[in-house]
């Protein structure tokens, strides 16, 4: 089948068996989960920040996944909104993404996602009785809205 994803990573190519399909159109999982990633990372830069203009936003968008993913990009708006960071124009999002203070806590929270993981996982294969560790993250935080 055809993957509809204009950035399609398989060359716009996807198997059947394995693709998600949209009304009449067809995506590889993994762009489809990008797709809708992109979706949520528009709504949220609309629902918080007061000048919205959606092709200045797409635009904006477009220049910052050029070099980022978009869930840094998702990052990088909900650390603007915690710490009121003044954003003038939509652009500055791409001032930002470069900041490299954001991008160390960026990495640092991969990283305790991932040990967290192996925590959890070291857990599980201890003791089968104990009760399952359940992240909860907060009603404000990023991961909620992917
Ligand atoms: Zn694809």
């Amino acid at each position: 089948m055809k993957c509809r994803y204009r950035d399609c990573k398989n060359n716009n190519l996807v198997d059947k068996n394995i693709a998600v399909k949209v009304g009449s159109s067809y995506y590889c999982p993994e762009c489809y989960e990008e797709k809708e990633l992109k979706a949520k990372a528009e709504q949220y830069y609309i629902d918080k920040f007061p000048q919205t203009n959606i092709a200045l936003i797409r635009k904006a968008f477009s220049q910052i996944y050029n070099t980022y993913e978009v869930k840094y990009l998702l990052f990088t708006m909900e650390y603007i909104i915690k710490n009121n960071k003044p954003l003038r124009m939509t652009f500055g999002l791409v001032n930002y993404c470069n900041d490299y203070k954001i991008q160390e806590q960026y990495k640092q929270l991969g990283i305790n996602k991932e040990y967290k993981e192996i925590q959890n996982n070291i857990k599980e294969n201890t003791d089968d009785t104990e009760v399952k560790f359940e992240y909860k993250p907060s009603k404000t935080s990023w991961l909620n809205i992917i």
